[in-house]
C-alpha cells in the first residue's frame, strides 16, 4: 500500500530561506500569516491529509463513484466523512473571505496546502479546488445579490461548485457552445441544453452544487463573443438560505474513466434550469477565465503532488528491493544481492524525479506569493508586475508541471519493475490519475499556444522581458560569489537559449504562423526548465548562506547535491528544445493530410 508523508519542511524552508518569508510579514495581504502561523497551519494540514484523506484513495479507485436511477451519486466509501471533516476543520475556506465565512489567510497557503491534498488523493481534493475556483469567479463578477445568497455556503465548503464548459462538439473550441439562456420576466434565465465531463458535477458531499456553466443568450453573437456566465444551482436556495426546490438540471450519466475514479466525470442535462447571470451579458469568459486560471494552477499543482507521492513510493522501495549487484563489486557481500539503490540507472530515475519535485515546488511558492502580491500590493506597478508574471507563468506551470507529472509518475513506476504495473502496490494509479491533469484545463498543447501566441507578445512583451530581467538581476547579484559560480554558469547557458529561441519566434512566427505552432510545446518546455534552473539557483545561494553561517545537515547537502544533478543531467535538455524549435513547421506541416 503506497503511503504519503507532506513535505512540509521543505515548503517551510523554501518559504523562509529562498523566499525570505520576513519580507512579506508586513505586506499588504500577509499580515494575517506570521511565519509561526504559516508553519502551523502546514504542519496541521498536512496531519489532516495524511490521516484522513490519503487512506480514501485506493477506496476511491477501486470503488469510483456510481450513478442512481434518480439521477443521484454516491461517492465512494468513508469521502462523505472525510468531506465534511474537511469542511468542519475550515480547510476548504482556508483563504475564503472571512465575510462569508472563511478563515482569511492568504492564498498562497491554500495553493501550498493543495499540494498536499493532491499528492494524497487527487480525485477527493478536486471536490474543494473546484469550489474555491468557483468562489473565485463569483467574487469577481457576481452581483452583490448573488454574492449574499451563495458565497457563505461555497466558502465554508458546505456547498460544493463546477465548471461547465464543455459539450459533446465543443472542447477547445469554445466558441461552438449551443446551451441556450432565454431570459425570463423575473430576471433569472431559462439555461437549457447538455454539458458533458463536468468534474464533481453530481455527489452525495454537499447539500447543494453550483454550477457556474457558459451559454449563449438567444440573439447572442456568434463565437466566443457572444457566450455568458450562468450560475445554476442543483437546488434554488430557500428563502432562510438553505436548500429549497429542484432545478431543472440532472445527471444524466457519469464516466468510466482511466483514473481519478473518485470524482464524478458528469453529464449534465440542463432543461430550463433556472440561472443567474454573472457579469456582463457577452461577458462570459472573460469571467469564467477567473475560475480557470486559477483552476489551471491547481492542475499544475496536481501534477507536483502526483510526482512528490510517486517518488517518495519509488524511493521506499528502491531502498528495500534487492537485485544484482553493485557494478563496481557487492556494496553488502554478506546480503544476497544489492539494494536497487546501488545502479546509477535507477538513481536516474529516481532523481529525475526528485530534482523536478523540489524545483516545481519552490516555483510553485514563488508564483504563489506572486497571486498574493497581485491582489495586496500597494502600489499599481507593484500589482501589475506580479499580474504579469503570474499571467505568464500559468500556462507554463499548468504545461510544464502535468507533461512532468506523468512522466515522473511513469519513471517511478518503473523503478518498482513488474511490482510497478500491479495494482496492490498503488504506483499505476498515480499513473492513470495523472494523465488526466494533461488534458483538462486546456489541454497542454493549448497551453504551449496560449503561451507562444498570447501571453508573450502581450503588452510588448512587458512580463517576458520582466522574467529575463529578474533572472539577469539575480546573475549580477551574485556573479562575485565564488561558491555560488559553479551553479550559476549553466543558468546562464539555458537562459540563453531561452533568448534564442524568443528571438528565433519573433523573426519567423509572423512570417509564418505554423512555425509558432510547431515550436510551442518544446518553448513551453525550455520555458519551465528555465524557470526550474533559476529556482535551483535560488536554492544553492539559500542553502550556501546558510551553510556560511554555521548550519550543516543531510538536507542541505541533498540540495547541493540536487541542485548539481539538475544542472549537470536535466538542463542539457534545453538545446533539443532551442534545436527542435529552431527546425521551424517545415517537416510538421510536410505530409499531406491524405498520407496520415
Ligand atoms: C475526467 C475529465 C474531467 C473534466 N472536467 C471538466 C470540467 O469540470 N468542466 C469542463 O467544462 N470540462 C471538463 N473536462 C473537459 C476537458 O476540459 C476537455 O476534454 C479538454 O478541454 C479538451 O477538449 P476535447 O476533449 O474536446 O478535445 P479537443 O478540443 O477535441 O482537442 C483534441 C486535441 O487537439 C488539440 N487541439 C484542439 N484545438 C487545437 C488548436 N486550435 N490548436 C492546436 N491544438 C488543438 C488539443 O490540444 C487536444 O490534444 C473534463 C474532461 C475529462 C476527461
Amino acid at each position: 500500500m503506497p503511503t504519503y508523508k507532506a513535505p512540509v519542511s521543505d515548503t517551510v524552508f523554501l518559504l523562509n530561506d529562498v523566499f525570505n518569508y520576513a519580507n512579506y510579514a508586513n505586506a499588504p495581504g500577509f499580515s494575517e500569516a506570521p511565519i509561526d502561523i504559516v508553519e502551523a497551519v502546514l504542519s496541521e494540514g498536512a496531519k489532516f491529509v495524511e490521516e484522513v484523506v490519503q487512506p480514501l484513495n485506493r477506496v476511491g479507485d477501486i470503488e469510483g463513484c456510481k450513478r442512481h436511477d434518480d439521477g443521484s451519486v454516491t461517492t465512494p466509501k468513508g469521502f462523505k466523512e472525510a468531506y465534511k471533516a474537511l469542511v468542519d476543520g475550515g480547510w476548504v475556506g482556508l483563504a475564503g473571505d472571512p465575510a462569508y465565512g472563511g478563515q482569511g489567510l492568504p492564498l498562497f497557503l491554500a495553493v501550498l496546502f493543495s499540494e498536499y491534498g493532491y499528492g494524497a488523493n487527487i480525485a477527493f481534493s478536486m471536490y474543494p479546488g473546484l469550489t474555491n475556483g468557483a468562489v473565485a469567479a463569483l467574487t469577481v463578477h457576481g452581483s452583490d445579490e448573488l454574492k449574499a445568497r451563495y458565497l457563505p455556503k461555497m466558502t465554508t465548503g458546505e456547498w460544493t461548485g463546477t465548471m461547465c464548459l464543455t459539450e459533446p462538439h465543443c472542447g477547445t473550441d469554445l466558441g461552438l457552445i449551443k446551451t441556450r439562456a432565454v431570459p425570463e420576466p423575473d430576471g433569472s434565465y431559462a439555461i437549457t441544453g447538455q454539458k458533458i465531463f463536468i468534474s464533481a458535477g453530481e455527489h452525495d458531499l454537499a447539500d447543494n452544487i453550483v454550477h457556474l456553466v457558459l451559454a449563449r443568450i438567444e440573439g447572442a453573437p456568434a463565437g466566443v463573443k457572444g457566450i455568458s456566465l450562468f450560475l445554476v444551482p442543483k437546488f434554488l436556495p430557500s428563502a432562510d438560505g438553505g436548500v429549497g426546490e429542484r432545478n431543472g438540471v440532472m445527471c444524466g450519466s457519469i464516466e468510466h474513466k482511466m483514473g481519478i475514479h473518485g470524482n464524478t466525470t458528469a453529464v449534465l442535462n440542463f432543461d430550463g434550469a433556472k440561472g443567474w447571470l454573472v457579469g456582463e451579458q457577452h461577458r462570459g469568459l472573460p469571467a469564467m477565465f477567473v475560475m480557470m486560471n486559477g483552476a489551471r494552477l491547481g492542475v499544475a499543482v496536481q501534477g507536483l503532488g502526483i510526482s512528490e507521492v510517486a517518488y517518495q513510493n519509488a524511493a521506499a522501495y528502491a531502498k528495500d528491493r534487492r537485485q544484482g549487484r553493485s557494478l563496481k563489486g557487492p556494496v553488502e557481500p554478506d546480503k544476497p544481492a544489492d539494494l536497487l539503490l546501488v545502479h546509477p540507472d535507477v538513481r536516474r530515475m529516481l532523481l529525475e524525479v526528485r530534482a523536478f519535485n523540489e524545483g516545481a515546488r519552490a516555483l510553485l511558492v514563488w508564483i504563489a506569493l506572486t497571486q498574493d502580491e497581485a491582489r495586496h500590493a500597494p502600489d499599481d506597478k507593484a500589482r501589475q508586475a506580479a499580474d504579469d508574471r503570474l499571467g505568464l507563468m500559468t500556462p507554463v506551470l499548468k504545461g510544464v508541471f502535468t507533461d512532468c507529472g506523468f512522466a515522473n509518475a511513469v519513471k517511478a513506476q518503473q523503478v518498482l519493475g513488474g511490482h510497478g504495473y500491479i495494482t496492490e502496490w498503488g504506483m499505476e494509479q498515480f499513473v492513470r490519475d495523472a494523465r488526466i491533469t494533461m488534458i483538462y484545463e486546456g489541454a497542454n498543447g493549448i497551453q504551449a499556444l496560449d503561451l507562444v501566441g498570447r501571453k508573450l507578445p502581450k503588452d510588448g512583451g512587458r512580463a517576458a522581458t520582466a522574467f529575463f530581467g529578474e533572472i539577469s538581476g539575480f546573475l549580477a547579484e551574485n556573479k562575485e560569489d565564488a561558491a555560488l559560480a559553479p551553479y550559476l554558469a549553466p543558468l546562464k547557458g539555458v537562459v540563453g537559449q531561452l533568448q534564442q529561441a524568443t528571438m528565433w519566434l519573433m523573426q519567423n512566427a509572423t512570417k509564418n504562423p505554423d512555425n509558432a505552432g510547431a515550436a510551442s510545446t518544446d518553448y513551453m518546455h525550455l520555458f519551465g526548465l528555465t524557470a526550474l534552473g533559476y529556482m535551483w539557483a535560488r536554492i544553492v545561494r539559500a542553502v550556501l548562506a546558510r551553510q556560511a553561517a554555521g548550519t550543516s545537515n543531510e538536507a542541505l547537502d541533498a540540495k547541493l547535491a540536487l541542485a548539481k544533478f539538475y544542472n549537470a543531467r536535466m538542463l542539457p535538455e534545453g538545446g533539443a528544445h532551442l534545436a527542435r524549435i529552431a527546425s521551424g513547421a517545415e517537416t510538421l506541416m510536410a505530409l499531406p493530410a491524405a498520407a496520415f
